[in-house]
């Protein structure tokens, strides 16, 4: 079967898709650079995209001239980080003003994304970009080669019809979806068995999601042939979940960053050291309230740059996640360069009554004692209290760790508004992510 579906895809890449090759030969070749090579590269890159965004597009022609900027500054190489940072509701003010006109339409990929905020965002991804070679390369860092049979636990958006295309595109290797807004003992049952009929050799999915279904494994007692890896989005993973997620599946869990706005931008590598930025495709900045690059080690908003997306431009974007940029190289021989894992969002704040916001140090509240919980939440209700809602994990402690966590977030909001503990037996998620910081208080106008 292995041998079989290798030999198909690579006729497949070679003659239906020449791109395809192509792209994955440029991709190896960015990983073969010396790093200070690579991030010449992509230096070089990231100012073409500016100056195509600024002669391409109404939004950002505007926004730079506004910024006093010309087509001669823009060629400056260093002019990147001076670039006004783009937010999420200029994109939703001026979406029209994004797109790139006289793309032909079978160029254009419509994405959209829920938002965890609750606020839809629509935009147009570049079918030309490399993004399948994408994948093989993460999935070549995690052992897992590009025609292996898949398994998915993701939010289903294609039609059936979508679906059906892409099985024949990929026939012989298989991939078996688990949707992760409907995860009942029937569907999990069903994807189980075809699990076992398939034998992926990858699982890939919302931490929210995997987690539920490695439960599910537990509680059922239903064997599955291990896979050799499994990916997880990089919303924040606590220790405990990811060991979980591992002793259930019997294999490496990877972390991975992605976004709807921009797919594929980090993901670990065999070493596990952090996030390495796929940066001949995409810049990776961490930025602070008024926009300013931070220094490695410091924890800022994210702010990336799509070097491939030439219908729909998104330079210096903030993105709506929190994280820092690692100092050093990895232990493996890749050269790009690495992120921390993804705090949470920017929106995982908790407000004071006196207005004052507390983000800092929530998403790590177990990090010295992961085993007592397997998950948590902190739910902030509308009277300003908090709940720290636990499933308890192993270790006689476990209880009295939940109760000095509890002091410690209590101590983190300086002690002005209650915090209880609550155990539970599960924590609801919303469609397969589960959110580690829910806030009903009503948002004051700033
Ligand atoms: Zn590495």
């Amino acid at each position: 079967m292995g041998s079989l579906a290798r030999l198909s895809l690579a006729a497949k890449a070679a003659m239906v898709v020449p791109r395809l090759s192509r792209d994955d030969a440029s991709l190896r070749a960015s990983e073969a650079m010396a790093p200070d090579e690579l991030a010449g590269l992509q230096r070089t890159r990231a100012m073409d995209m500016a100056r195509f965004a600024f002669r391409n597009t109404r939004f950002y022609h505007d926004l730079y001239s506004a910024a006093g900027l010309t087509g001669a500054d823009l060629d400056d190489p260093e002019a990147f980080e001076s670039l006004p940072v783009v937010s999420k509701s200029d994109l939703r003010r001026a979406h029209d003003d994004f797109v790139v006109p006289g793309v032909p339409m079978e160029e254009r990929l419509p994405s959209s994304t829920g938002g965890s905020t609750g606020e839809p965002l629509t935009l147009l991804h570049d079918r030309r970009a490399p993004t399948a070679a994408m994948w093989w390369r993460v999935y070549r860092w995690w052992g897992v080669h590009a025609s292996s049979n898949k398994a998915f636990i993701q939010r289903e958006r294609r039609s059936p019809r979508a679906r059906l295309r892409e099985r024949i595109e990929w026939w012989p290797t298989a991939q078996v979806f688990l949707d992760a807004r409907e995860l009942t003992h029937e569907s999990m049952t069903d994807f189980t068995r075809q699990w076992n009929r398939h034998h992926p050799e990858l699982v890939n999915g919302y931490v929210g999601g995997v987690y539920e279904y490695a439960a599910f494994l537990r509680r059922s007692g239903l064997p599955i042939t291990p896979p050799l890896a499994v990916g997880v989005t990089a919303a924040p993973i606590t220790p405990s979940q990811r060991q979980f997620i591992g002793e259930v599946f019997q294999a490496p869990v990877y972390d991975q960053y992605r976004s709807a706005e921009v797919p594929w931008i980090a993901a670990q590598c065999a070493a596990q050291g952090g996030l390495h930025v796929l940066s001949d495709l995409r810049v990776v900045e961490t930025v602070d309230d008024g926009d300013r690059v931070m220094p490695p080690g410091a924890v800022g908003d994210v702010v990336v740059t799509d070097l491939c997306n030439r219908v729909f431009p998104l330079v210096r974007y903030r993105l709506g996640d929190r994280t820092s940029v690692l100092e050093g190289g990895c232990t493996c021989a890749l050269p790009f360069p690495r992120l921390a894992p993804i705090q949470g969002r920017i929106s995982d704040v908790l407000r004071l009554p006196s207005g004052q916001r507390i983000s800092g140090g929530l998403t790590g509240l177990f990090n010295a004692q992961p085993h007592a919980v397997r998950q948590f939440q902190i739910h902030q209700h509308a009277d300003h209290s908090i709940t720290l809602r636990c499933v308890r994990g192993s270790g006689a402690d476990a209880v009295a760790v939940i109760t000095r966590a509890a002091d410690e977030l209590a101590a983190l909001v300086g002690r002005v508004v209650p915090v209880t503990v609550e155990l539970v037996e599960e924590i609801r998620h919303d469609r397969g992510k589960v959110r580690v910081v829910l806030s009903d208080v009503p948002l004051s106008p700033q």
